[in-house]
């Protein structure tokens, strides 16, 4: 079995427990999009999972769509990213290992950082008092690509004064 397989089979059981303590239905449907969401490996829009269950011909309707991410994200199989982008942002949990990102203020590029003294940071917080779920750390500020656009726009408005 590849890891893949066992990570989407991993993420199958927890939706299964999720679904059974709540008393909620177990439809084709949930398990469709939670596996069209651990497919994808980084951040991705409810669109990005929209194109991936039409590609593999499975209908549902945007109403179930975004009902169903909302589940995963309350299941804690999903992170939803708080920032103010027009479009929701999410990423699958693989693991409980602390995160931490970068995220761009002007182009809402998100980026993972691969920082090992912030991720054992991190890790060595743990509260007496307050059960922790998971870890994430974002770091705001701008990006390369912004960086680089804002030099020249400032450039050229300096050619034209
Ligand atoms: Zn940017």
């Amino acid at each position: 079995m590849t890891d893949a397989q066992s990570l989407q089979d991993e993420v199958a059981e927890k939706l299964k427990e999720y679904l059974v303590a709540n008393q909620l239905r177990q439809t084709r449907e949930r398990y469709a999009i939670l596996h069209a969401a651990y497919d994808i490996d980084g951040t991705f829009t409810i669109e990005d999972i929209n194109n991936i269950l039409q590609q593999n011909k499975f209908h549902v309707s945007n109403g179930t769509l975004y009902q169903t991410i909302q589940l995963l994200v309350q299941a804690n199989l999903l992170i939803k990213h708080p920032f103010s982008s027009s479009a929701a942002i999410y990423e699958r949990i693989t693991d409980d290992k602390p995160r931490s990102y970068q995220i761009c203020g002007n182009c809402h590029l998100i980026t993972r950082i691969k920082s090992k003294e912030l991720a054992a940071s991190l890790d060595s917080y743990k509260p007496r008092t307050f059960a922790v779920s998971h870890r994430i750390v974002y770091v705001y500020g701008t990006c390369p690509k912004c960086q680089r656009r804002m030099r020249i726009q400032l450039r050229n408005n300096n050619k034209k004064t």
